[in-house]
């Protein structure tokens, strides 16, 4: 990205904050005066709320500690050898009714390559229609997101791309949120499909991927800002808000910035400690 076009990003994801109006000339760097270097005695308070924290007993706690039945769907997971053919297998697989319900399969968009994956909860309307995740008013919100901090679903360059997905490769009717179960049931699929991307770092997008990939029952709220080591593949995972939930609270768009900035550390070299 140019830095013209960075500026620009930039400056439409503040608006997008709501910062669409000038009070001084001269900008100030909120997170610099806070920093460590300048506040006068450093406690946990002075923290930028980008930074990496270690997460908590309670945010990690397991849902139930009890085995977990066989999941049928983790043998075919386990069999696919490349994108496209996990891709078939999930679009041939019928152990989920919402497979007769949904238009479209949907399964990725953006580049497979790309350092960072982004995984969300279902497709919408607009999704099941195209074909792709994340084409909707959500969607925009994250690609404008995701252009804030200088990414771009479809760019070549891997340090620069996003690659997109979701845990349900099929729109629940009417748009609800998928149910726990649901969720677990395409668990497998989606961890093989981390496994086959090699994404560096993930974005975890709401509560429906949050809480399946962590096994925690803690809500985003708490666990937004926080890195996690996802436990099946050892990547470092960062939970954020979902966009759709952005776009009824925007008010909220405050952390997911701070979210965006630690992803962007990350990106940068400053890889969380898990
Ligand atoms: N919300 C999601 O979680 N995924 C999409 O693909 C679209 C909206």
């Amino acid at each position: 990205m140019s830095d013209r076009a960075a500026l620009l990003s930039a400056l439409s994801w503040q608006i997008e904050l709501g910062a669409d109006e000038a009070i001084s000339d001269t900008p100030q760097d909120r997170f610099e005066e806070s920093s460590p270097k300048s506040a006068p005695a450093p406690s946990a308070a002075s923290a930028t709320p980008a930074a990496p924290r270690a997460p908590d007993s309670a945010a990690r706690a397991p849902v139930d500690a009890r085995p977990e039945p066989a999941n049928p769907a983790a043998d075919l997971a386990r069999q696919a050898e490349t994108l496209e053919a996990l891709a078939d297998t999930m679009k041939g697989w019928d152990g989920s009714p919402l497979r007769e319900t949904a238009r479209n399969f949907v399964f990725c968009d953006g580049n497979p390559a790309a350092r960072l994956m982004v995984i969300g909860e279902a497709p919408g309307g607009d999704e099941d229609r195209i074909g792709k995740p994340f084409v909707g008013r959500a969607g925009q919100l994250l690609d404008r997101m995701l252009a804030a901090i200088g990414l771009d679903r479809n760019a070549e360059q891997p340090a620069k791309a996003a690659y997109i997905t979701n845990i349900l490769p099929w729109r629940p009717p009417g748009n609800r949120t998928p149910s726990e179960a649901e969720a677990q049931s395409f668990l497998p699929f989606v961890i093989r499909h981390i496994e086959l991307a090699k994404p560096d770092v993930i974005l975890s997008m709401g509560n429906t991927p949050t809480k399946a990939l962590l096994a925690t029952s803690t809500g985003i709220k708490r666990m937004r800002g926080t890195w996690v080591k996802h436990e099946a593949t050892g990547l470092p995972l960062l939970p954020s808000f979902h966009p759709a939930y952005l776009l009824r609270q925007p008010a909220d768009k405050r952390l997911a910035w701070a979210d965006l900035l630690a992803l962007r550390k990350a990106l940068d070299g400053a890889m969380p400690d898990l």
